[in-house]
């Protein structure tokens, strides 16, 4: 295979930045409904513009699913399919007055380019374009199949996402998928996630009375917010161990592998105590697992909020008739998110806590690409020559995302790549992306489908 050069990639992305930008300006904020239909008619059109075929899927309700396709070329190898997926959605953008630039409007200042929902997740998308384009014009044409899919619903949770995963599996079927991000870390090491936590999310609460009641009768009346506390605390120790019947058993014990890679991760716990102003010390110092090992291979139990009785300025001597909590737990493979419920109902009830309430609110499994699959070399191998010998692969990120679904219905291997930087500030004002790495993320792009095309 040829390789291209890096000038004519930059060549190309500078042709192509017109409708990069005008993909840019349509505020396509899903959470508000904005602009939804015409951006998902707007990738339609761009995959048509690049040369593939491309239709609106919208059967099972929810935002327009573009599906998007683009045959191997003459020489290429039309027995291997690669997925790409990516979300034409982005978030709000306040707080207004935070921005340097307006929000929409796509502003190129010392070679960062400016425009929310640049980084997450609409430049990925035009970086997959642009090495289409490339291979396409190339001598030996593209290496492989390609395949898109590219939803509406990311940044509301992906509610529609696995029905049309298990409908439409056919029409996405393929060997392999590329996730639709990824980032540079804080030390500009390039990051691939091969998986990712899934999520258990509860109401927990408590009454102990009709009403509210005068605080002298705590001599004999219990209180909502103790009894919570109880149950609360029953559930981990003051030395941060989950002392739930069966929460860790539930775990898929790690392989050799994945923990080699765990081992091989960056963690700078100086510069997180820094980051966040942390006042305590780091959890995994009372537990038996590296922090890494926290990150990557192990669930969380955090409480997300409190609310009891009186919390205004002053006092207010209130016995509180109602104690509620939001908790969170991250998932690791093994787990789900109805077995984490049933751990905790049985635990509560087995304490005597059959009186505190709890509601699975949301749930999302989580995913973990099997680090033997010759794809994952290919990810890596072709990200080295872009990126250099320091690149990192985390068997699975800390956070969450709807991955499942895809390895579920058609399955296949899962790593992420994508344009972004330790500032890219997704979500935030000002988000952004470096250009340079733009034009990186297309090489890598490049490399990566070659080499794919390749494997028999
Ligand atoms: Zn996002």
């Amino acid at each position: 295979m040829k390789e291209i050069a890096k000038a004519k990639i930059q060549a190309t992305a500078e042709e192509n930045q017109n409708l990069f930008f005008e993909y840019l300006r349509l505020e396509s904020v899903s959470t508000q409904g904005r602009m939804i239909s015409e951006t998902a008619e707007f990738v339609k059109q761009l995959i048509e513009d690049f040369g593939g075929k491309a239709e609106l899927l919208n059967d099972l309700g929810g935002h327009p699913i573009v599906c998007g396709f683009f045959p191997a070329g003459q020489k290429g190898n039309s027995e291997k399919t690669l997925l790409f997926y990516n979300h034409y959605d982005v978030q709000p953008e306040d707080p207004l007055e935070e921005w340097k630039t307006k929000p929409f409007e796509p502003t190129i200042i010392d070679g960062v380019l400016y425009c929310r929902g640049v980084s997450d997740n609409k430049a990925n998308f035009m970086a997959r374009l642009n090495a289409i384009q490339l291979l396409s014009e190339s001598e030996e044409g593209l290496p492989c199949n390609v395949k898109f899919l590219i939803e509406g619903e990311e940044e509301i949770g992906s509610p529609t996402i696995d029905l049309y995963l298990e409908k439409h599996a056919d029409l996405f079927k393929a060997d392999a998928c590329i996730w639709e991000s990824g980032s540079k870390d804080s030390e500009e090491r390039f990051t691939i996630d091969a998986g990712i936590k899934g999520i258990a999310y509860f109401d927990a609460w408590v009454e102990s009375a009709e009403v509210d009641i005068h605080s002298s009768k705590g001599a004999v009346v219990d209180n909502a917010a103790w009894r919570l506390m109880h149950a609360l605390s029953s559930l981990r120790t003051k030395d941060h161990q989950v002392i739930i019947d069966g929460f860790y058993e539930m775990m898929t014990p790690p392989t050799e592998l994945e923990k080699s890679f765990v081992e091989k991760t960056p963690f700078n716990g100086e510069k997180l105590k820094e980051n966040y102003g942390l006042k305590h010390p780091l959890i995994v110092e009372k537990l038996d697992r590296t922090p890494q090992e926290a990150l990557i291979l192990y669930p969380t139990l955090t409480i997300s909020g409190l609310l009891s009785g009186y919390t205004d300025p002053g006092s207010k001597t209130v016995l509180p008739r109602k104690a509620q909590a939001k908790i969170d737990v991250r998932l690791v493979p093994g787990m789900d998110p109805e077995n984490v419920y049933e751990v905790i109902r049985k635990h509560w009830d087995k304490k005597g806590f059959k009186d505190v309430q709890l509601k699975l609110l949301t749930g999302e499994k989580s995913f973990r690409t099997d680090l033997t699959d010759p794809f994952v070399d290919i990810v890596l191998n072709s990200a080295k020559k872009v990126y250099g010998e320091d690149v990192v692969l985390n068997p699975n990120s800390p956070g969450t995302g709807p991955m499942h679904g895809f390895g579920e219905h058609l399955n296949v291997p899962i790593l992420g790549s994508g344009t972004s930087w330790a500032k890219s500030g997704a979500h935030a004002p000002n988000e952004n992306i470096r250009l340079k790495d733009f034009y990186q993320g297309i090489e890598h792009m490049i490399n990566l489908m070659n080499e794919f095309g390749l494997i028999n």
